[in-house]
């Protein structure tokens, strides 16, 4: 049978898996950090009036700046931590997967390289390579923080063009300090420059705040967001970024031409309308999360401290086996790959109290 590898593939494709958590069907789905909430009903009254009044615009091409909706995303910003950014400092895509590849497309590409510091979001070492980009495997501690030493090294050692720190992390759970995002700035900047990109995408589930002042004359950084976790709205496909206007401009060399729709700017407006509701939705998760670690440390599991909607726990000799075990109790958790450890996505109270319940039953066979 033909396969990938027996097309004229580029060379950097070959044996490679795509991005790939399962989607099964089972009763409690607490695996890819969605949010388990639905929108409200007067939200989703809200988003077929704007989807109404862009369908009879469809047969135009929709703006392809964003403005209103950039508009908005950043008084959301500014609202939100206290730090002005405007229109012409944010940038909208479709998710914020579409984000890191346009940032890589412009900042990476053949000849250059990306480094992340891992166990981290995969998708960036992804995306690096289907855009070409060298991918740098960067350090971190068994307690899984990055250690500043070992990290500013590597960017010495390897002089990467694009340096992601993920914070909160992802699958780990833990933020990573200010002070450590500045060192590696320096560092990176000290080794090429190069443009730093800070993930935020579940920073609105953080005990800390959100790093957008760091923006503060620091062209090279990018902090980027989505509308995917807080908002409850990962079937949108919704990521933006707040940088310096100049890499809002150098983005748009390598953007499609319209790739935001006008159903997609329509519905995520409407979603901005309802931020306060949204955001009470997050403080209900970030209870739930803080439960989820207590307990898991009360049933005798080791946990990673979590400033995300999500809880890493182990430590399993065979975490595959035990992923399993707790998919055939109804409950699907993930399996990142970290050897020992799984990943939790906090759920509404009665997922949680199922999965809880599930690995509690676990511990009991065990011992
Ligand atoms: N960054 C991180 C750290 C993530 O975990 C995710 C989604 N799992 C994304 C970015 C991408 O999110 P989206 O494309 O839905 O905005």
């Amino acid at each position: 049978m033909t396969g990938i590898d027996d097309l004229p593939v580029r060379d950097e494709l070959l044996g490679k898996s795509p991005y790939g958590a399962p989607q099964l069907d089972v009763p409690v789905r607490l695996n890819t950090n969605e949010n388990p909430y639905p929108l409200p009903e007067p939200l989703v009254e809200r988003i077929a009036e704007r989807v109404r009044e862009a369908a009879r615009n469809l047969n135009r091409y929709p703006d392809r700046d964003a403005v209103e909706l950039r508009t908005q995303l950043a008084k959301y910003l500014t609202d939100t931590s206290g730090y002005q950014v405007g229109l012409a400092n944010v940038w909208a895509a479709n998710g914020s997967n579409e984000v890191i590849q346009q940032l890589l497309q412009t900042f990476g590409g053949p000849g250059r390289t990306a480094i992340g510091f891992e166990p981290s979001y995969s998708m960036h070492g992804l995306i690096s390579r289907g855009t070409g980009t060298g991918w740098i495997s960067g350090p971190r501690n068994d307690d899984f923080t990055i250690d500043v030493e070992a990290a500013r090294q590597a960017i010495a050692e390897h002089r990467p063009d694009v340096v992601f720190i993920t914070t909160p992390n992802n699958p780990t759970g833990n933020a990573v300090p200010p002070e450590t995002v500045l060192a590696l700035f320096e560092a990176a900047q000290a080794a090429k420059p190069s443009m730093v990109v800070v993930d935020e995408a579940y920073i609105e589930f953080s005990h800390g705040d959100s790093l957008l002042p760091l923006l503060e004359g620091r062209p090279n950084l990018v902090i980027s967001r989505t509308m995917s976790k807080a908002f409850g709205a990962a079937g949108l496909r919704l990521g933006y970024l707040a940088a310096h206007p100049a890499v809002v401009d150098a983005v748009q060399l390598v953007r499609l031409p319209y790739h935001l729709s006008a159903v997609t700017q329509a519905t995520a407006l409407a979603a901005l309308e309802h931020t306060d509701t949204l955001l009470g939705y997050v403080e209900q998760l970030k209870a739930e999360r803080d439960r989820l670690v207590t307990e898991l440390l009360a049933i005798g599991y080791e946990v990673t401290a979590s400033d995300a909607n999500f809880v890493q726990f182990g430590r399993f000799d065979d975490a595959q086996a035990v992923w399993r075990k707790i998919l055939d109790r109804g409950v699907l958790v993930r399996d990142n790959g970290v050897p020992g450890w799984l990943r939790v996505t906090a759920g509404t109270p009665a997922e949680n109290d199922a999965f809880l319940d599930a690995v509690r039953e676990l511990k009991k066979e065990q011992s």
